[in-house]
């Protein structure tokens, strides 16, 4: 079981591995200051982050919409390849990528990559299933798609609301939160998409709503699209979550947690929660 944290940072044209204790940026760097800069959560399992790829694809994404200078993806992946280097092949971690605007001004923009284990607390989540409530995110569905500004569908560094809206449901005694939109339909959680069963057909809400693409979504959608199950984009609001079958919150690190209470109500699966993860392992 590795306990430790790794840290490697792009710095004269090469992957530098630092000591986790070790400063690897400064206190002018926008990504501190501003929260202005990009990331992504990335699953190690097996020593090895498989889907890679995906992650790469959205970081770009994300950069893009901010107008941030990307480093491009042979720097992410030596990034990557030193952080992986000696990892224990038998513990679960977690990469994440991070890019910021640095000092700004024309400047290099800061890449490092951290790589830890994965909390106990989400193994634990992967296979308990998980507490829900559900909160209002106070923007119309549709406003986030003309609203450029506002960055919808962007992995932005600035996640203070989403970590403020865990700790308000962790302090109401649950474990994480779907975000609604004005009129209560049903957008994303802090760190995952929010997918549902209902008569047969897998569920998920439209990116139009600024959500973000989830990448553990499209693979799940993908692998049940080629085993012959349904799926479908549903502008869906609690209602249908109180009506479904099953719902997930669905993550890189997290595969599909089960919410198995929605706003203080017990809530089954209907038997396929197995069938979902089985199709994410694949
Ligand atoms: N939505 C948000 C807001 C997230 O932060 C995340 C993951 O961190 C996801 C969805 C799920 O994305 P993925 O499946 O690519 O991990």
């Amino acid at each position: 079981m590795t306990d430790e944290r790794v840290v490697a940072v792009w710095r004269d044209g090469a992957a530098v591995r630092v000591p986790a204790d070790q400063p690897v940026v400064t206190a002018f760097d926008l990504g501190l200051g501003r929260g202005d800069g990009v990331f992504e959560s990335i699953a190690v399992v097996g020593a090895g982050a498989p889907h890679l790829p995906a992650h790469l694809a959205r970081l770009a994404r994300s950069a893009e919409l901010l107008e941030l200078s990307d480093v491009g993806e042979t720097v992410w992946r030596a990034l990557v390849d030193s952080v992986l280097a000696g990892w224990d092949p038998g513990t679960d971690g977690v990469i994440r990528l991070f890019l910021t605007r640095g000092l700004g001004q024309g400047l290099p923009p800061t890449a490092l990559a951290v790589l830890s284990p994965v909390p106990a607390e989400v193994v634990r989540q992967r296979t308990d299933g998980i507490s829900v409530i559900t909160l209002g995110l106070g923007v119309p569905a549709d406003f986030r798609s003309h609203a450029p500004w506002l960055l919808g569908g962007a992995k932005t560094l600035s996640y203070a609301v989403n970590m403020a809206a865990l700790r308000h449901a962790a302090a109401r005694g649950a474990d994480d939160v779907i975000f609604t939109s004005l009129e209560g339909q049903i957008l994303e959680g802090p760190t995952s998409t929010v997918v549902w069963s209902a008569d047969g057909v897998l569920h998920t809400p439209p990116l139009e709503t600024g959500i973000l693409p989830g990448t553990t979504m499209a693979r799940l959608f993908a692998r049940a699209a080629d085993a012959g199950r349904p799926t479908a984009v549903t502008p869906g609001t609690v209602d249908d979550l109180r009506a479904a079958d099953a719902v997930w919150l669905v993550s890189g690190v997290r595969a599909a947690a089960t919410v198995h209470t929605l706003d203080g109500v017990p809530r089954g699966d209907g038997g396929l929660s197995a069938s979902v993860r089985e199709l994410l392992a694949r």
